[in-house]
């Protein structure tokens, strides 16, 4: 399986054209671009687990240093949960900005369809590599593999959340009594069940 269910794609034109280093006004249009998702590692923000920010992919840092990167440039912000955002901190490769990965470490921008040939999402949940760079982000950047049951519990839970939608939208077709209603009923109970257990997992693992 593909990490992100869904490429998240940059609009070309924002709402707002922030200046100076309010890039954080460009937080709703990155919010809606990403699908309400990390673009890393494709965590649901609207499960409040997390603060989620705005990534800088090529890092302040470095084109603080050589200046041709604006702090607003929307082609360079990216949606990121708080821990992905965090671990990949400053991180670059090169002292280059056009060059984001060398000799199989540094970084795909989450907008390109290249980022799914080196990460994959196994049928658990998890978050694994497919090649060298792929590696180096998942184990040396955003360090999915120190906290891989987070991850697993996230992606199970957004499963279970669009199934439950699904079932609450095909419930509406029946009348109450109706042998298929009974049948819908109590699937999204049990899938409601799932749910609770999954969410108290994730209250527990960050309230530790
Ligand atoms: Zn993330």
């Amino acid at each position: 399986m593909t990490v992100r269910e869904t490429l998240p794609i940059r609009r070309t034109v924002t709402t707002r054209q922030p200046t100076d280093k309010n890039w954080s006004e460009h937080k709703p249009d990155l919010q809606e671009d990403f699908n309400n998702c990390c673009g890393y590692c494709d965590s649901f923000d609207g499960f409040r687990h997390t603060y989620f920010e705005v990534d800088h992919f090529i890092p302040k840092s470095l084109f603080e240093k050589n200046g041709n990167i604006d702090y607003c440039q929307y082609d360079n912000l990216t949606y990121s949960c708080k821990f992905c955002n965090n671990k990949k901190g400053s991180k670059w490769p090169s002292k280059d900005e056009t060059i984001p990965n060398i000799n199989n470490q540094g970084f795909v921008d989450a907008c390109s369809p290249d980022y799914e040939n080196h990460l994959y999402r196994t049928s658990k949940g998890s978050i694994m590599w497919k090649t060298d760079l792929g590696k180096w982000m998942a184990t040396k950047a955003f360090r999915f593999d120190e906290r891989e049951r987070s991850i697993i519990v996230l992606w199970n839970l957004n499963e279970l959340r669009k199934i439950i939608n699904a079932l609450i939208v095909e419930l509406e077709n029946y009348q109450i009594g109706d042998g298929t209603y009974e049948i819908v009923k109590e699937k999204l109970g049990d899938y409601s069940l799932e749910y609770f257990i999954y969410h108290q997992e994730l209250m527990e693992y960050y309230n530790e």
